[in-house]
């Protein structure tokens, strides 16, 4: 019988999302890889048991998360019937519409049709009411922005989902997206754009001055570069490790000598630092004050401790910030 540790508040830092309401732990957990029904239960129980003694309160989802698409939800179902159930009102369960779920032409991108019918599997997959964040997945190049943002307010309207966001949707289409939806009478909560040390779209693109301006928060995704920013892969690819599952996302040929090149020396920095490289990638991408949250994943336990462990040290001084710079730009 799972009772959460009375002192799970104590140590998290909760963040406003944008312009709302919502506050957000400073780091949440995504169940993309290690929750699916090819992982281990008892490991992904703990991971999620562990993640919310520690203060971790928001879960994000989506309907294709696996594999199989949708075991995800359905093995988080479980871990909320089993243990979580009273803590419901504690938690912040996001899930998305947008990739691949089933057959014909209904099952996937941005139409009013998918998207409804995707939030009705996902709440039956996990066993719940409503998601407390309902996200368009992915931009549609050929549905129609407002469908797909009014098949958002729809959501919210119907009482399945109290937020909405949008996840990798470039700066000119978040402005038109956010303008929409403002119009609709349901502002867009959150935007989840992948960002990292070595991925600095969102800043290049204007998407954070976007999001800032518009008062919507921000929640990098893979901001461990899947693992490469972390001592995973510093000497040689482990069996267990997402490079080398055969449904991992992240591709062995990602982990090029340059890039190990580079990783070495930002570890000789997180060092200097007193913190492992994993938990200085996150203190960088939260060292912006637009980032709401940094949503990690983890297939440990001892990874999920350290991760949040991040938040022991969160400031960089300029020498330390030049010198990220210079390894980056090589
Ligand atoms: P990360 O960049 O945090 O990578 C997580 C992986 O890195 C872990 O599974 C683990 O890999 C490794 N790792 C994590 N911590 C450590 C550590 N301390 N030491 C060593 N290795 C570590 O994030 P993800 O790519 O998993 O993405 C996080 C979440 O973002 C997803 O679960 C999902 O919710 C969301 N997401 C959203 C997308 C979108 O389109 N909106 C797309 C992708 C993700 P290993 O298995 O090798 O141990």
């Amino acid at each position: 019988m799972y009772h959460a540790d009375e002192a799970r508040y104590e140590n998290m830092t909760f963040q406003r999302c944008g312009r709302s309401g919502l506050k957000l732990p400073a780091v949440s957990l995504g169940l993309w890889h290690n929750f699916g029904r090819v992982d281990s239960f008892e490991n992904y129980r703990a991971i999620g048991l562990r993640a919310f003694d520690l203060g971790v309160t928001h879960f994000d989802l989506a309907n294709n998360y696996g594999p199989p698409p949708g075991s995800a939800e359905e093995n988080f179902g479980q871990i909320l019937r089993d243990d979580l159930a009273k803590y419901r009102d504690e938690l912040i369960i996001s899930t998305k519409a947008g990739y691949l779920m089933w057959d014909g032409p209904y099952g996937e991108w941005g139409s009013r049709k998918y998207l409804l019918s995707s939030l009705d599997q996902s709440l039956q997959r996990m066993g719940v009411e409503y998601v407390d964040i309902f996200y368009s997945h992915r931009p549609d190049p050929d549905t129609p922005l407002e469908e797909t943002m009014g098949a958002l307010a729809s959501a919210v309207a119907q009482g399945k989902a109290l937020y909405v966001g949008i996840s990798n949707y470039r700066a000119d289409m978040a402005v038109e997206a956010c303008r929409l939806l403002r119009e609709m009478g349901t502002p867009c909560l959150i935007h989840q754009p992948r960002y990292s040390m070595f991925d600095r779209w969102v800043e290049s693109d204007g998407l954070l001055d976007v999001l800032e301006r518009e008062g919507v928060g921000c929640i990098p995704f893979s901001p461990l570069a899947q693992g490469m920013l972390t001592d995973r892969y510093l000497e040689g690819i482990p069996s267990d490790s997402r490079a080398a599952k055969s449904h991992g996302f992240l591709q062995q040929a990602d982990i090029t000598s340059a890039r190990l090149k580079q990783i070495r020396q930002l570890a000789e920095i997180a060092s200097s630092r007193e913190q492992t490289l994993a938990q200085m990638a996150l203190a960088w991408v939260l060292r912006d004050p637009r980032i709401t949250t940094v949503l990690i994943g983890a297939s440990s336990v001892a990874q999920l401790e350290q991760n949040v462990g991040c938040l022991a040290n969160r400031d960089f001084n300029s020498s330390e910030l030049s010198s990220i710079e210079n390894i980056l730009a090589q």
